[in-house]
């Protein structure tokens, strides 16, 4: 099976500029696995631009919006 980059960059919302894996999601999922990360396409554009793709920064960014969506209650 073909890499569908041209594809995939409908779905990147990865800011990383100099990325060598941009486009390339199999590639860019087992890079953050091994880090115990997820990719940027997992977080909101405020969570991303930080960079920090942690498990714990995506579950911080999970409970942020289950406060913001109580808060709305
Ligand atoms: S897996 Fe990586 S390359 Fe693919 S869309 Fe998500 S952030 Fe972009």
């Amino acid at each position: 099976m073909d890499c569908s980059m041209e594809k995939n960059q409908g779905y990147c919302t990865c800011t990383y500029a100099s990325c060598s894996q941009k486009y390339k999601c199999c590639e860019c999922l087992h890079y953050h696995r091994k880090m115990d990360q997820l990719p940027a396409c997992y977080f909101s554009k405020d969570y991303e631009k930080t960079y920090d793709r942690s498990v714990a920064n995506f579950l911080k960014m999970r409970e942020d919006k289950k406060t913001v969506m109580h808060e709305a209650k």
